[in-house]
């Protein structure tokens, strides 16, 4: 049974599958890093741009643009998922997701890069042996290793444990986090994590509610109860074109965090891009996907939001960015 938080307080030791670890990123936390995502999410952000990492299970994309139509992915189906519909010139391929176990055999038999498998399990050791490969890296610009997802926080035991782990490896830790989960579990990440980049999707709780299926009552008492634990904390907004871009969402950010200042080590501003379009046309959930054809967020809305930050004390390049962190020391 699900808890009233996202924590999947039932996943003991539930060991996540690892979408990608990708190096030399620039955008979560600071310096470069590289940025473990988990497969898995208890909330769904109508804008998310990873919709790969939403599904704990694996997943398989498809890009037709790149299929030859060679069949072998049909031939190599155990379960009917991919088939053959027709014959001769008037036959198609088809991809009924329904039917699909993840087992990747489609994606071994083809050649050409069409299908991958979204979603690898990986064992803490190999996962650390990835994550610190680029150490070097990390000292010459003071970046490091950030947990990120999906939420991490939606596997807490295993989030943990690796935690554990990587900071005996000597290397900066930051963990991304909507923050929606027990105050308990995060309570006892305190102690190993260097810096937490805590989500905060809108400061309208029916919305939040509604929209991204969350509770932002729990979300701001875990951001305050980390601050109390004097943890290094980062706030992300996410600024989204008819979601949270109004002048009464922008007056209730800067009410709440402007109480904040000084105790948080900044305010990143997250504009809206598009970028994940492609991905939900991949994975056969283009209908998921409300924001086809919304352009880029423009810098003239967030520039309303960066002086009204600058008017109760927040610092632009300081304590306030937009985009990514490059070159952003923090700790
Ligand atoms: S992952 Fe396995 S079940 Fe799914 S389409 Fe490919 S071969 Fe079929
Ligand atoms: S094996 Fe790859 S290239 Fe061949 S039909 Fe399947 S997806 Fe297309």
């Amino acid at each position: 049974m699900r808890t009233v938080t996202g924590c999947d307080s039932n996943s003991k030791m539930i060991r996540p599958l690892i979408t990608n670890i990708q190096r030399y990123s620039l955008q979560d936390g600071p310096g470069i890093r590289t940025t473990i995502f988990f497969k898995g999410c208890p909330l769904r952000c109508p804008w998310c741009h990873n919709p790969e990492t939403q599904l704990v299970l694996p997943e398989v994309n498809y890009n037709a643009e790149i299929c030859s139509g060679c069949a072998k992915c049909a031939e190599h189906c155990p379960t009917g998922a991919t088939y053959i519909e027709g014959e001769g010139a008037d036959s198609l391929l088809r991809f009924d997701r329904t039917k699909c176990i993840g087992c990747g055999e489609c994606v071994s038999a083809c050649l050409t890069g069409a299908r991958e498998l979204i979603g690898q399990s990986l064992t803490i050791d190999e996962i650390v042996k990835e994550a610190v490969a680029d150490r070097l890296f990390f000292i010459n610009s003071a970046g490091g290793v950030t947990i990120s997802g999906g939420d991490p926080l939606y596997f807490p035991h295993f989030t943990l444990e690796l935690a554990k782990r990587l900071i005996n490896e000597d290397v900066h830790l930051a963990l991304e986090t909507a923050a929606f989960c027990s105050w308990t579990y995060l309570e006892q990440l305190v102690e190993y994590i260097d810096l937490f980049l805590i989500d905060i999707k809108t400061m309208d709780a029916a919305k939040y509610k509604e929209h991204i299926k969350g509770d932002l009552g729990v979300i701001l008492k875990n951001l305050e109860n980390l601050l109390e634990k004097k943890a290094s904390v980062r706030v992300r907004l996410p600024i989204v074109p008819d979601f949270n871009d109004s002048m009464n969402d922008f007056e209730a950010y800067v009410n709440y965090f402007g109480q904040l200042r000084g105790k948080i080590a900044s305010v990143d501003i997250l504009p809206f891009h598009s970028y994940g379009e492609k991905k939900y046309q991949f994975l056969g959930r283009s209908e998921e996907y409300q924001f086809r054809n919304v352009p880029n967020m423009s810098y003239k809305p967030i520039k309303v939001l960066v002086d009204m930050l600058t008017k109760v004390g927040f610092i632009p390049g300081v304590s306030i960015t937009v985009g990514g962190l490059i070159g952003v020391i923090t700790k």
